[in-house]
């Protein structure tokens, strides 16, 4: 009998009790909006920052409508203006470039190497040939670089980082949580990443002028004083009248759905760890397949699985990913010529410049990723890497065969 998953690789899980309890609390005050408080009390918004900020160990953390406008705000505080060139990981998701482009700044693509992190001799090179002064690094799928090496590399290079950590929320590089390497960290909230409010975002920082333009951007008006996780408001005092309002808040319902969660999510990363590892065990020594080693000062979250099938062609490797769906297992690759669903490519941006990055083509070419969400059992996920491997080990006989019964 051919083994079949039945699972699904987009099932969260529910929202706590906990959580939804605080939910309906503020749907039964009414008071939805961040800056409408009854007398004494601290708005749900206010209060995720100050929990979020003690999480991080951030000074400071403001909560916005999304990732993709926590990165939007923080790059446009940083400077970002028209024309400036931004440097990021050629290897991620699209939200990435399109903030960049969205504050007008134009993506410099880095390569990335075949453990997935950004390529830091490209780094240095396209920082110097493109004159950028931020690097916007993409923990792209929970894939952390050697932390170490890229800060004393943009502290040469007078390279200021801003990262984003949708993908690494929980997760750490030699025990600094990942979002406080840089001068702001960005995160997401949105349901697919590792706490849910269907969308929001959060971002940190240890810097008071850059957080102060951070929240007039987020749409703050003149109630930055509702901001206990923010500079005093002397940090507002030049700022106020300069810097434009592009709304972009989080409500006190999905801040009521996060708190909660953020007391949950090392318990959390705990179980992501467990079920990679049983993805990992299952498919370590399957010919034609490489993992992506991970190394000790990285702490990361499991919430995906990528590996590669180098030498595989695209021909092969979509028939692979059709007999793997057949047995319910659904696969994404980064190397197809049409963006689908969520995965898209560097030269899918056409909002970018066009690059030429031969090395991150390559990586890409042979690239499968997987959702891994918590819904799974370790049972699951050791199901799933059988049918994998199965799949991966079919050779040209099978193959062959295969077409000869369509
Ligand atoms: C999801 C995601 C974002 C953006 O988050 P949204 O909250 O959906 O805007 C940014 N970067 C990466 C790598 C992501 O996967």
């Amino acid at each position: 009998m051919t083994e079949v998953f039945s699972g699904s690789f987009t099932q969260q899980e529910p929202i706590p009790e906990d959580a939804i309890a605080a939910a309906v609390a503020v749907m039964r005050s009414g008071r939805l909006h961040r800056y409408n408080t009854a007398p004494g009390e601290m708005a749900e918004a206010a209060a995720l920052e100050v929990d979020f900020a003690a999480f991080t160990g951030a000074r400071y953390c403001l909560a916005v409508a999304s990732g993709g406008a926590a990165m939007r705000i923080a790059l446009r505080a940083a400077g970002v203006g028209q024309g400036d060139p931004v440097l990021t990981n050629a290897f991620t998701l699209a939200p990435v470039p399109g903030a960049i482009a969205a504050v007008g700044g134009v993506p410099v693509l880095v390569e990335v190497t075949e453990d997935l992190v950004i390529d830091l001799a490209d780094l240095a090179a396209k920082a110097q040939a493109s004159g950028a002064r931020i690097l916007l690094l993409s923990h792209m799928r929970g894939h952390v670089c050697d932390m170490d090496a890229l800060m004393a590399l943009c502290a040469r290079l007078d390279l200021r980082v801003i990262e984003d950590c949708a993908h690494t929320m929980g997760a750490a590089w030699a025990g600094v949580p990942s979002g406080r390497h840089g001068i702001a960290g960005c995160y997401s909230t949105q349901t697919y990443k590792h706490m849910n409010a269907g969308e929001g975002g959060l971002v940190v920082s240890d810097d008071a002028g850059l957080m102060a333009r951070m929240v007039l951007l987020s749409g703050s008006y003149m109630l930055y004083d509702r901001h206990p996780a923010a500079p005093a408001p002397e940090a507002f005092a030049d700022l106020r009248h300069t810097v434009p309002n592009i709304s972009a808040r989080m409500d006190n319902l999905r801040a009521a759905v996060l708190r909660p969660q953020i007391a949950a999510l090392p318990g959390r990363v705990d179980r992501w760890a467990r079920l990679y590892g049983a993805v990992e065990t299952g498919l370590r020594g399957v010919p034609g397949l490489r993992l992506i080693p991970r190394p000790q000062a990285e702490r990361f979250v499991g919430s995906s699985f990528q590996f590669l099938l180098p030498g595989r062609d695209g021909a092969w490797i979509d028939r692979f990913l059709g007999r793997c769906l057949a047995r319910g297992v659904e696969l994404k690759w980064f190397g197809r010529a049409e963006p689908a669903g969520f995965t898209s490519r560097h030269d899918h941006w056409r909002y970018a410049p066009p690059q030429a990055l031969p090395r991150t083509d390559a990586v890409l070419a042979g690239l499968i990723d997987m959702r891994l969400p918590l819904t799974f059992t370790e049972a699951d996920c050791a199901c799933i890497a059988r049918i994998i491997a199965d799949e991966a080990g079919r050779d040209g006989v099978a193959e062959a065969a295969d077409r000869r019964a369509d």
